[in-house]
């Protein structure tokens, strides 16, 4: 990315760089279902590597820090149809910004942050998609809901009639192997058919898979993948 002073040494950078996310996307979606949506996670990339992305057709990215999607956002203002998933960890005083700027909040992971939001959407006119961040094998270096605490927070949860709650999202803690990544997402995709099953019928997207897990995730019933490095490293 050095010389971008010579105009035609940087149309070659960035044809190199749009072959590159343009072949990797392809290989990507030859592995993915039809019916899985892809988000593109772009939190360590720049805007002409999501440009490159967005060409080869690319419409959801995930960020996860509130500050880099509205300074994106900026400089993507062209770019109006993209899909602004927010998928890190949110603190209370980004909630409003948050619920302002994203389409998708993926992190709500705890109890305090699905009332904020749910307080703010009325006067903001405005109700993301949101997924409650579960963790179905014990990590303490994960944020988010372990069953337990979930279940005893669901009739405060319920209370929250602004949310516009779609589903559940997962991060797999560190070191699983096959098997084991596979459950986790299993057990994630039956929780979600719990909570169905006790009434709340729009949890029916799992946002579950990262670059190197998206596979296991596809077969135990992934919605949604967050691929990051995969396509842009
Ligand atoms: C960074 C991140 C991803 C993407 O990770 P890769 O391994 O680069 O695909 C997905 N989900 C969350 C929550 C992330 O923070």
């Amino acid at each position: 990315m050095q010389n971008i002073e010579n105009p035609a040494t940087e149309k070659i950078i960035d044809a190199e760089l749009s072959d590159r996310i343009a072949s990797r996307l392809n290989a990507l979606r030859e592995t993915l279902p039809p019916s899985v949506k892809l988000v593109a996670v772009s939190k360590y990339t720049s805007v002409a590597a999501m440009r490159a992305a967005y060409a080869a057709g690319i419409r959801d990215f995930g960020e996860s820090r509130i500050q880099e999607i509205s300074q994106k956002q900026q400089e993507l203002q062209d770019l109006p149809d993209i899909t602004w998933h927010m998928i890190g960890h949110l603190q209370s005083n980004k909630v409003k910004q948050a619920l302002s700027i994203c389409d998708w909040i993926h992190s709500i992971d705890r109890l305090s942050l699905a009332q904020q939001c749910d307080r703010f959407i009325p006067e903001l006119k405005r109700s993301p998609k949101l997924c409650l961040q579960v963790k179905l094998a014990h990590d303490p270096d994960k944020f988010g809901w372990e069953v337990e605490q979930l279940l005893a927070d669901l009739p405060t949860l319920l209370q929250c009639q602004n949310l516009n709650l779609v589903g559940l999202m997962t991060i797999l803690p560190l070191g699983l192997d096959e098997t084991q990544a596979y459950q986790v997402f299993q057990d994630t995709a039956k929780l979600a058919e719990k909570l169905r099953s006790l009434g709340w019928t729009n949890i029916t997207e799992l946002s579950m898979g990262m670059s190197g897990d998206y596979a296991i995730a596809v077969k135990a019933g992934a919605t949604l993948v967050r691929v990051g490095s995969r396509i842009f490293s």
